[in-house]
């Protein structure tokens, strides 16, 4: 990659070794809790995920408030990882509290609907303009369902995604494309159907690819992110999604935007901030607050073709919808972040103090003359590892350095800042403060300093 030939491969094995020495000098209460987890939970940690972290042992932590994360070693560190979105409105945010304080006495879950679901309808429509909605945990299990209810009333087959994507743990959409074939991901655990019969993937920002996917007729929705911000970040190029809005429409398929990550655009997301016009969106993550909650919208003409369908099969399981799903103190966290949180003036300053974080990143990038870029989207941003943002799945992934990335992240949560791993996002929350950002720009600038001063 690009950022091998600025940095040395020595170099980065040499500080890697330093602040891994390092992170587990200063955490003996993180390693002791590590040790004891180990006993019982698979490699240690109650997700297995968590052990990617390229940290030498897991962190834990104590508490968490705001836009800060205090360690089991009394380590304060500025989280702009915040849960990967899920705490984009910071950690336990007041009117959330305040809203499962009051629910927590009166029930948590009843399998019934409660005054709240009639007001969380309501403030979501008026949010995103679209008219009717639907529930589930996970942004995973509200994809997964709604990609069931678009095959269900488009009575086709096919998933179409762009290459790249990440849309939770939704089988149908691990398929990449190497050397321009569809090939199933082979990191799958247990996975034994064939993907690619009925999965189609094209590349970000190519409408001829696109047209060519959609031309068999048999492609029930693509979905997408609007922005993609999983594989580093990929922005649509002028004018993409109107031109590809319409082809799909023009072919019989149906749009659906995952807003989960995007929902950093705005109060209303991408879709809203830019006049795009999907069939159904889907939110996640930050929609309870930091609960698990996740929700899914249609038009008022794909929702009556969804409740035709649903009357039109054999009674039974739908396959759509979890026990817990809408349960009542969800529905009471998704009132309270939608009503006091996902608004223009909670909004505002992240997104001003997001772009502050951007353009400190660029400076201190071009400071130490590497050829890395920033992209942003609202109240996130990205640093990767390529002189200009690339342009689909292929160029992101090819920019993507993971011993640079383990070294990066390690060297800034030794120096009290957290960023998301997997990738190089920062998010900024309400309570982000200019001293939190100063505090990143100024670690990352101290760990480019000694990459590149060898
Ligand atoms: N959609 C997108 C765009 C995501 O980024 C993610 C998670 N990173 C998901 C869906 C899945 O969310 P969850 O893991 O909460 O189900």
């Amino acid at each position: 990659s690009m950022s091998s030939s600025a940095i040395s491969a020595d170099r980065i094995a040499q500080l890697t070794a330093r602040e891994r020495a390092r992170f587990a000098t200063a955490r003996p209460r993180s390693a002791a809790l590590a040790a004891r987890s180990a006993e019982h939970l698979l490699f240690g940690v109650p997700l297995h995920w968590m052990s990617d972290w390229g940290t030498p042992f897991a962190l834990h932590v104590a508490h968490a408030r705001g836009a800060h994360l205090t360690d089991v070693d009394g380590h304060q560190l500025a989280d702009f990882c915040l849960g990967d979105t899920g705490a984009m409105f910071g950690h336990s945010p007041a009117p959330v509290v305040a809203a499962l304080q009051a629910q927590a006495a009166r029930g948590l879950t009843a399998m019934l609907a409660s005054e709240d679901a009639a007001a969380v309808g309501e403030l979501l429509a008026a949010r995103f303009g679209l008219p009717r909605w639907q529930f589930a945990m996970t942004a995973s299990d509200a994809n997964r369902f709604l990609l069931r209810w678009l095959r269900a009333v488009t009575g086709r087959p096919v998933l179409l995604v762009f290459n790249g994507c990440y849309h939770g743990t939704v089988d149908d959409v691990f398929v990449d494309l190497v050397d321009g074939r569809p090939v199933q991901r082979p990191s799958l655990l247990g996975q034994v159907h064939a993907l690619t019969q009925t999965t189609r993937v094209v590349e970000f920002n190519d409408l001829a690819g696109l047209q060519a996917a959609l031309a068999p007729g048999d492609v029930a929705c693509v979905l997408a992110e609007p922005v993609m911000t999983n594989i580093g970040m990929v922005l649509p190029e002028p004018g993409f999604w109107p031109a590809a809005a319409d082809l799909i429409r023009r072919h019989g398929s149906l749009l659906v935007l995952d807003e989960t990550h995007t929902i950093s655009s705005g109060p209303g997301g991408y879709a809203r901030a830019h006049g795009l016009a999907p069939d159904a969106l889907v939110l996640g993550k930050p929609l309870g607050g930091g609960m698990p909650c996740a929700a899914y919208g249609f038009t008022a003409e794909l929702a009556a073709r969804c409740e035709a369908a649903k009357r039109a099969a054999p009674p039974g399981h739908s396959g759509i919808g979890t026990t817990l799903t809408a349960n009542l103190l969800a529905m009471a966290a998704m009132r309270a972040t939608l009503s006091s949180l996902m608004t223009d003036a909670v909004y505002q300053p992240m997104l001003a103090l997001a772009g502050q974080l951007a353009d400190g990143l660029r400076g201190a990038i071009a400071r130490h003359g590497l050829p890395w870029c920033v992209s942003q989207v609202g109240a996130r941003a990205e640093f990767q590892f390529c002189a200009r943002p690339p342009r689909n799945g292929s160029e992101a992934a090819a920019a993507m350095d993971d011993a640079l990335e383990h070294l990066l992240h390690l060297a800034l949560l030794n120096r009290g800042v957290l960023i998301t791993p997997f990738h190089n996002m920062m998010l900024v929350c309400p309570e982000t403060t200019p001293a939190d950002v100063d505090r990143l720009v100024e670690a990352f600038d101290a760990v480019l300093a000694e990459l590149t001063h060898a």
